[in-house]
């Protein structure tokens, strides 16, 4: 049986948070970077609220996502490869009315799948069926357990998060990493 791996979306494939930082900048006529976003919680350290980050989020999905860089260049080719002796599944926690420019955006980035799963509630990403799971959000992985396996993705938010398997980049997910998970 092939094993699934499965990949967030938001910071794991896409980028987002450059294309956000972008139009962040432009609206408050500032120069931060996204090194400068060293806590989950993004309005706790810029002068915006939860709700206009939110809000920005969606926008920069619905009306920039064009704008919004893959987080390695050779993505297809690292998934492509990966899909040959493994599903690829893409769980992702968002608001409905993304959804559309999502498959645009894994269209245009040419990146192939065999699933993809919305998920809109508080519903655990460690419920859904896969062998690995790569995310940059620590609260999807903290709860999964062996023989399941947890990658983080390295991101400035997630730097003081205590996890012992991390990758900096999708470049890294190599075969050794697969290997490892001798289910
Ligand atoms: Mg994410």
């Amino acid at each position: 049986m092939k094993k699934t791996i499965a990949f967030d979306l938001d910071s794991v494939l896409a980028d987002v948070m450059v294309t956000w930082i972008e139009e962040f900048n432009k609206k408050y006529d500032s120069k931060i970077t996204k090194t400068h976003i060293t806590v989950w919680d993004i309005h706790k350290i810029l002068p915006i609220t939860e709700i206009e980050s939110y809000s920005l989020f969606r926008y920069v999905w619905k009306y920039k996502w064009q704008k919004i860089p893959p987080t390695t260049e050779n993505i297809p080719d690292i998934i492509r490869n990966l899909k040959v002796e493994n599903r690829i599944s893409i769980i992702t926690r968002r608001e409905k009315e993304t959804i559309p420019y999502v498959y645009e955006w894994l269209k245009t980035n040419e990146i192939e799948y065999d699933d993809i799963l919305f998920i809109f509630d508080n519903f655990k990403k460690s419920m859904y069926p896969f062998h690995i799971l790569i995310d940059d959000n620590p609260s999807n992985l903290i709860d999964i357990k062996s023989p399941k396996i947890a990658i983080l993705f390295n991101q400035p938010w997630n730097k003081n998060f205590n996890w012992p398997r991390r990758i900096d980049s999708l470049i890294d997910l190599n075969k050794n990493d697969i290997a490892l998970n001798d289910i």
